[in-house]
């Protein structure tokens, strides 16, 4: 971990989003359950977003999160009380993490860790319209959710002591995952170590 980068990350994610909260966490601890597959089986948005299942591509994902060297959770907390403002809410929590999860990645792009990746919370909200039609109208943006992967999200998050608690009905808690490699450190003579 090289604290003195982390440190210019975490002070450029409060400047864009001075509410967000990041907690570090280490990728390769991260819980993947058979059963968090069926409960996006049930969701309302299965088979109807471009970012969420069964539209990701076949990959192992508990493999894949054991090759990034460093992951953070970046969440929001939004007071949901006032209920007529709820579905306001419940959209723009989703946007405003994805906003932030991008910017963070375009940081972690121009410090030489370019394969960065983000995960969101919830499905991809990106389209004011909805879900583009025939394909993903910003293939380049939209993120899947972190669910989306089969990681049971409240056990990893809770390995980190984030607590998130159901209903939501009085608060909110929008959480969101960046995963990064360190860059490859090469010898003179071109040896990689
Ligand atoms: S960017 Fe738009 S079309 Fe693409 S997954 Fe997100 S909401 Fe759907």
């Amino acid at each position: 971990m090289d604290e003195a980068l982390n440190k210019a990350m975490l002070e450029c994610c409060k400047n864009y989003a001075p509410e967000a909260e990041c907690v570090f966490m280490d990728p390769k601890q991260c819980i993947f359950e058979e059963c968090v597959k069926m409960n996006c089986f049930y969701c309302g948005r299965y088979g109807r977003n471009w970012r969420c299942p069964p539209n990701l591509p076949d990959i192992d994902y508990p493999k894949m999160f054991a090759e990034y060297d460093e992951g953070m959770f970046v969440y929001f907390t939004f007071d949901v009380t006032d209920t007529e403002k709820y579905d306001y809410y419940r959209n723009e929590s989703s946007v405003v993490l994805h906003k932030t999860l991008l910017e963070l990645e375009k940081w972690f792009y121009n410090h030489n860790r370019s394969t960065v990746i983000s995960f969101g919370g919830g499905s991809c909200k990106l389209c004011k319209g909805g879900c583009g039609k025939e394909r993903c109208n910003n293939p380049y943006l939209s993120r899947s959710p972190i669910e989306a992967t089969g990681m049971n999200v409240l056990k990893t998050a809770a390995k980190f002591g984030i607590n998130i608690e159901f209903p939501t009905d009085k608060k909110l808690m929008r959480l969101g995952l960046i995963l990064w490699q360190n860059p490859i450190e090469t010898l003179p003579g071109g040896v990689n170590v």
